[in-house]
């Protein structure tokens, strides 16, 4: 079987804007500018186009894995008006101190932990050598770099922020996710 190659995206401060207090409510859903033409341009080389996000507002009985989903589903629906296509959305609403009981594990899939890549990568037979994780904070790199993919920090998000509290090498720093994917991921996939 053919191997594929991925970018991995976070949703919050990456895809979507990411309001304080954890966005959740459809009326706190708004793309980044560019994203949508992104994730395009990724769907027009062939990349599968995965998010991977950590939802612990869950397990702080913020609100539920439903809220999710609804929320998730109107940004497919947002992205296919510019014909954007997501081929998978993994989330994980543990915390190891989570209010709820159910939730409150130290699990595998929370990020940093690569749990919702390695999923990916046996579902879509991914070769993570040549694909691409792009985050707005470390906890997102550090999941990315621990399975050896390439790894992109937007400035976007909690971006900037995370940026001047540098914590590990990040191969590329983009202004927003469409830079990081005409300036890095489609130069880099040549
Ligand atoms: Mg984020
Ligand atoms: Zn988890």
């Amino acid at each position: 079987m053919d191997t594929n190659n991925a970018v991995f995206l976070d949703r919050d401060g990456v895809i979507t804007h990411d309001p304080p207090h954890y966005a959740h409510r459809i009326d706190q859903l708004a793309l980044i500018e560019g994203s949508g033409l992104a994730i395009k341009m990724l769907n027009d080389t062939r990349f599968k186009v995965i998010v991977i996000t950590n939802q612990s507002g869950v397990a702080k009985g913020l609100y539920t894995e439903n809220d999710i989903e609804i929320f998730n589903n109107g940004m497919i629906e947002q992205l296919k008006q510019v014909n954007a296509h997501i081929d998978a959305i993994y989330y994980c609403p543990h915390h190891p101190e989570a209010k709820m009981e159910k939730y409150r594990i130290d699990c595998d899939c929370r990020k940093p932990n690569p749990g919702m890549l390695i999923k990916a990568e046996e579902k879509f037979n991914i070769d993570f050598k040549s694909s691409f994780l792009v985050g707005d904070k470390w906890s997102d790199i550090e999941a990315g770099r621990s399975v050896g993919c390439k790894t992109i920090l937007v400035e976007t998000g909690h971006g900037l922020l995370e940026y001047e509290n540098k914590k590990y090498y990040v191969d590329y720093v983009a202004a927003d996710l469409l830079d990081a994917v005409q300036n890095f991921i489609l130069r880099m996939n040549k």
